[in-house]
Order: C-alpha cells, then sequence, then structure tokens
C-alpha cells in the first residue's frame, strides 16, 4: 500500500506495510476434531475389552443433557449390564479435610498391589465441572492419577442429587463391564449424598477426624448408621492419643445402636493416610467384611434391595420429569402457584386440579 509519509521530503520516518491479521479460528483445528462417535455396539466392545477411551467417552455420554447422547448411553449401558456386578463397591466419605483424596491415594495402591483394576468415581451435587470440580479432580490424587490401571472420573456436574447419583450408578456398570474390579464412590460427608452412595456401594467406609473436641456430636446419627467401618485419620504424631481416644468413644456410640441388618458389627481403626500408617489394617478390616456378608447372604440381598432401590428411583425420575416438562402443565402450574401465593386457592386444590389435568390429558 502506497503511504504519503514514505514520500522522500519526511526524511528519518519510514511506514512499514501493515501485517495481515490472523484469522480467529484456528486452521490446523479441524485436524483435531473429534472421531465420530462408534455405533452402541461398538462401543460396547471396545469397553469390554477395557478401552479406557471409549469408557470416557460413554461416561460423558451417560452425563450429557442431549437426549440423543441419552438414547445412545442407555443402549451401551443395557449392553453392558449383563457384564457388571462383579467388582467391589466401596463408598468412601468424610468432611472436607479429613483425608480423602490423600488416604483414596493410599487405599487405591494398596488395591493394585494385589492386581485388577480401580476407578474412582464421586457423587458431588455442589460441584459444577466449570467451576472445578471438588470431588475426583485427578490432581487431588496424584500416585492414583498416573496409574495404568486407575481410572479416575470427577462427579457429574451439578444437578439435582438424583441426577447426579444416578449417572454415578450408571457409570459403575460401564467401569464394570470394561473390567474395573474395585470401585470407590466418593463423596463429602456433609449431607443427603451419603445415602444415595450407600444406596450403591457394598461397604461404606467413613473417615473421621479425632481431636476437633466433639466427635460425636459433629456427625449427623444418619451416617453413622450407615457405616460399616469408621476410620479416624491424621493417627500420627502427637495426634496419636487424640485418635485413640476418638477410637474408644466411636467404638461405645456405636453400641448404643441397633445391630446392623448384615450382622455385622462396625469397625473402629485409627491410621495415617499421609504417613501411610495403619492402611493394611484398614484394608484387612474391608477383607473380613466381604468375607462376612459373602458367606452370609447378605452381600446378594443388599445388591437385589439395591436394584430394586433403583428401579423405583428410576420410574420417579421419569414420572417426574414427564409431569414438569409437559408444556401445558408448565404454564398451567405457573397460573395455579400464582393463585396459591395471593390466597386464591388452596395448596390442596391447585395440586389436585394440576394432577387431574395432567391425568385427563394422559386418558
Ligand atoms: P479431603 O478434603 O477430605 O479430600 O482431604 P485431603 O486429602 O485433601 O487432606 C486435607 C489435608 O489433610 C491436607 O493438607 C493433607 O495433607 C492432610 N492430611 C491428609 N491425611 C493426613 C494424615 O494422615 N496425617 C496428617 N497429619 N495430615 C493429613
Amino acid at each position: 500500500m502506497e503511504h504519503p509519509e514514505n514520500d522522500a521530503q519526511y526524511t528519518g520516518l519510514t511506514v512499514n506495510s501493515g501485517v495481515a491479521q490472523p484469522p480467529s479460528v484456528n486452521p490446523y483445528l479441524k485436524k483435531f476434531k473429534r472421531k465420530p462417535l462408534p455405533s452402541p455396539a461398538e462401543m460396547v466392545e471396545r469397553i469390554l475389552k477395557g478401552d479406557v477411551t471409549t469408557l470416557s467417552r460413554a461416561v460423558t455420554l451417560v452425563e450429557s443433557i442431549n437426549p440423543d447422547h441419552q438414547t445412545v448411553a442407555q443402549e451401551v449401558i443395557e449392553k453392558c449390564l449383563p457384564y457388571s456386578g462383579n467388582s467391589r463397591r466401596i463408598g468412601i466419605t468424610g468432611v472436607p479435610g479429613a483425608g480423602k483424596s490423600t488416604s483414596i491415594d493410599v487405599f487405591g495402591l494398596h488395591v493394585l498391589k494385589k492386581g485388577g483394576k480401580l476407578a474412582v468415581l464421586a457423587i458431588d451435587p455442589s460441584s459444577e465441572r466449570t467451576k472445578g470440580s471438588i470431588l475426583g479432580d485427578k490432581t487431588r490424587m496424584e500416585k492414583l492419577s498416573i496409574h495404568p490401571d486407575a481410572f479416575i472420573r470427577p462427579s457429574p456436574s451439578a444437578g439435582s442429587l438424583g441426577g447426579v447419583a444416578r449417572k454415578t450408578r450408571e457409570t459403575i456398570v460401564l467401569c464394570e463391564a470394561a473390567g474395573f474390579n474395585n470401585i470407590f464412590v466418593e463423596t463429602v460427608g456433609v449431607g443427603q449424598s451419603e445415602t444415595a452412595v450407600h444406596s450403591m456401594v457394598d461397604f461404606f467406609l467413613l473417615i473421621q477426624l479425632a481431636g476437633t473436641g466433639d466427635e460425636l456430636q459433629g456427625i449427623k446419627r444418619g451416617i453413622m448408621e450407615m457405616a460399616d467401618g469408621i476410620v479416624i485419620n491424621k493417627a500420627d504424631g502427637d495426634n496419636i492419643d487424640r485418635a485413640r481416644l476418638a477410637q474408644a468413644q466411636f467404638r461405645s456410640a456405636l453400641h448404643l445402636f441397633p445391630p446392623t441388618t448384615s450382622g455385622w458389627m462396625p469397625e473402629v481403626l485409627t491410621y495415617s493416610g499421609y504417613y501411610e500408617l495403619g492402611i493394611e489394617e484398614v484394608w484387612a478390616m474391608i477383607d473380613r467384611y466381604f468375607d462376612f456378608v459373602m458367606s452370609n447372604g447378605y452381600f446378594e440381598h443388599k445388591r437385589r434391595q439395591q436394584a430394586r432401590y433403583w428401579m423405583f428411583e428410576s420410574i420417579d425420575n421419569q414420572l417426574r420429569s414427564n409431569f414438569y416438562n409437559n408444556p401445558e402443565i408448565k404454564v398451567l402450574l405457573e397460573n395455579l402457584e400464582n393463585e396459591v401465593l395471593s390466597n386464591r386457592l388452596s395448596s390442596f386444590i391447585a395440586a389436585k386440579n394440576a394432577l387431574d389435568f395432567y391425568y385427563g390429558e394422559k386418558k
């Protein structure tokens, strides 16, 4: 381009020709486009061979809210179901800071020393992947995350607890079909998510801390009642005595609870995840539990109960979403809500009106 400033009369001034702006989209990007999705049958075949890339893609489909993805996901799950079930499913809970990730890293390596494969999943309804999931974040489990036989998957992103839990439940099926014979499901021990985890694991481990002075008051009774094992972490250095004291307190507290339906008496142990002390003992307890429930038939019984639970959960879920996603119901509910808020209609009549309309429409 001609620039008048470049005329000889302007000595000492030169204007260089401009540089073309790069395109805003990387022209090489298409080279890295994802491969098209294999057919459900092909995906299943690869999963059964233990192909982790396909397993990850299938889990992504399970987690997707796109109805097309869901259709494929459900087909893959259904085909994987006959190959699932052959694993030890262990739920691990504890308040933030209890040492879950440190412990899972160590427990995981311990388990893998015996061979087999381990999948670490999480249920955390409060997490959103985009904001960085709290649970299951690979960097939190340094050793496991680089182990070739470990598969770590963060919690499905935020949603209703039921939805998040169902996705984790379905992911267990896929992992088992891919040959993962150890499944850890991690959850933060602060809310309802323990119940959801409890409904999908064989053994429920509660990680506790000593030395907070209010050990027993701090935990919800319900969570303690669900635990098959309570382990007091950070029993190291000058914390050992406090950990032992907490152990004694938990043991006596457990005696106040009614006997468990499995007949198993929950054990209380101390250990240190960070210094790797007492890990063998924790795992020996878990082995004892599995031997116990395998021989008295409770293992199978519990799995059947869980299958029933998930059947009703799925029905509930489907009914709810059919109802609330019905476009006419959406409009009707908005009107009824206003009527109720302004005291013109009672809640019960409003609910009856909505349901009558829904079922009338279904007939
Ligand atoms: P999470 O939030 O339950 O996953 O807990 P983390 O595993 O992130 O641990 C929380 C903090 O406790 C970290 O600073 C760990 O280094 C520390 N920690 C974990 N396990 C132990 C242990 O056995 N002993 C000691 N002294 N510290 C530990």
